[in-house]
């Protein structure tokens, strides 16, 4: 003992004391940390002085750095689904096995996904038409494909797939059931103008080749009989092309400009048209105490006025009656009224009258020359003029086709 001196002694007690006292501070350091640590994302770094404290510090900066950057990509995600919320389409995004990631809210509309419940799930579990699921399965995607009837009968959607990333898929899906409708209606009225012309240059040929091979046979009256029939189909072609004309100029030409109209001239010349295609078979009564000017296409309402009298004497057997009435109503509108007591309508074709080609007896419209087009034009003008047309009608007692026209149009005087 003698050769160690007590100082040593006391130096290296003070020195292990140091030491232990630094290695406690570390020790509750370290324990503050692992605390922190494995607090919520976000929680302060804790506060210390020294070595601490600098270690500390250089947490606290990457922490702050990690959060923007968290915080950045927040916002860029936001902006994205904000985005793609905004699109009229519906977008769907895939991931592997084509599992819903997200979808926006038109997708969840059009496909029936529910984002909170579906996400993670394969989309061709949510959405199992048979099309739809060949085409996520097939793997190409190079062209959209067209689904009927996925959700709502009638309903039409084109669906496209784009990859995207590493195996992923963004879903397009958009509502195509007005635009297909449209084509429906497109193919329908080529076929039904095709049909209507073909009829008529049918006979028309049937004619010229009789004369052409038996001209040496025929009399006189057989050969002029047959010319004035093939004439009377040639007017009949014509009338359908005028009447497909002017339809297609109302339906693509800008309003007309306003000009007063004199209703007195436009009743006088409707009922002289009626008049004479009755050639005196109906009784024709005008009752004019309506407003004696309109603001609007002279050429155009004469026309719809024309076809609603010409209606009437068509459909009309001999010996009826046809009222034509122009009159104001108590709501300020004006109407044109024909009053007939024809045939009449069964009420479940009133509602489509005014589609272009729609005959209740499409024999007895051929007959007296009529081209199924007459009131899709009145429907038109009247549209263009703000108005609208009103069908009433019973089967065997006759009908009223009135043609409403907006108070803002009638005209107390002519200038
Ligand atoms: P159409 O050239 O065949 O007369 P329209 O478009 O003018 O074509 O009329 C469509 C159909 O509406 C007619 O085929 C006919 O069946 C019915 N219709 C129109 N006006 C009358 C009427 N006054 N009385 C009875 N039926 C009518």
């Amino acid at each position: 003992m003698s050769d160690f001196p007590l100082w040593i002694a006391i130096v290296i007690g003070i020195l292990a004391a140091i030491v232990a006292a630094m290695l406690a501070r570390d020790a509750v350091q370290l324990r503050r940390l692992i605390r922190w640590a494995r607090m919520p994302i976000g929680t302060p770094v804790p506060d210390a002085a020294g070595r601490w404290g600098d270690a500390f510090a250089a947490l606290h900066k990457r922490a702050r750095v990690a959060a923007e950057q968290r915080g950045q990509l927040h916002e860029a995600l936001e902006r994205f689904r904000q985005a793609t919320q905004a699109m009229p389409d519906g977008v769907v995004i895939l991931g592997s096995q084509l599992a819903i990631e997200w979808a926006n809210d038109q997708a969840e509309q059009l496909l029936g996904i529910d984002n909170s419940r579906d996400a993670g799930a394969p989309v061709i579990n949510i959405v199992r038409e048979p099309q739809f699921v060949a085409y996520l399965q097939g793997g190409d995607y190079a062209a959209p494909r067209l689904l009927r009837s996925v959700r709502t009968s009638g309903q039409s959607l084109q669906v496209r797939a784009v990859p995207f990333g590493q195996g992923r898929l963004m879903l397009l899906v958009r509502d195509v059931t007005q635009l297909e409708r449209l084509e429906t209606m497109r193919r329908d009225f080529v076929a039904n103008v095709s049909h209507e012309l073909k009829t008529p240059l049918t006979v028309v040929s049937g004619f010229v080749d009789t004369l052409v091979d038996g001209w040496e046979d025929l009399s006189t009256d057989e050969a002029k009989h047959m010319l004035t029939l093939a004439g009377e189909q040639a007017a009949r072609m014509r009338h359908l092309i005028e009447d497909l004309l002017t339809l297609s100029a109302l339906e693509t030409d800008a309003p007309p400009q306003e000009e007063p109209v004199s209703m007195a001239a436009v009743l006088a010349d409707v009922r002289e048209e009626a008049t004479v295609l009755s050639a005196g078979r109906h009784e024709i009564v005008l009752i004019d105490r309506g407003p004696p000017g309109l603001l609007g296409n002279p050429r155009e309402l004469r026309s719809a006025f024309g076809n609603l009298a010409s209606n009437a004497v068509r459909y009309t057997p001999a010996g009826g009656r046809i009222e034509l009435l122009w009159q104001r109503e108590g709501s300020g509108d004006a109407v044109f009224a024909v009053t007939d007591t024809g045939i009449g309508v069964e009420p479940q074709h009133i509602a489509r009258l005014t589609e272009r080609f729609y005959r209740v007896d499409r024999g007895r419209s051929r007959e007296t020359g009529g081209t199924g087009l007459g009131l899709a034009i009145v429907k038109h003008v009247l549209e263009r003029h703000g108005g609208r047309l009103h069908i009433e009608s019973r089967p065997g007692e006759g009908s009223r086709f009135a043609a409403h026209l907006p108070a803002r149009r009638v005209m107390a005087a002519l200038g």
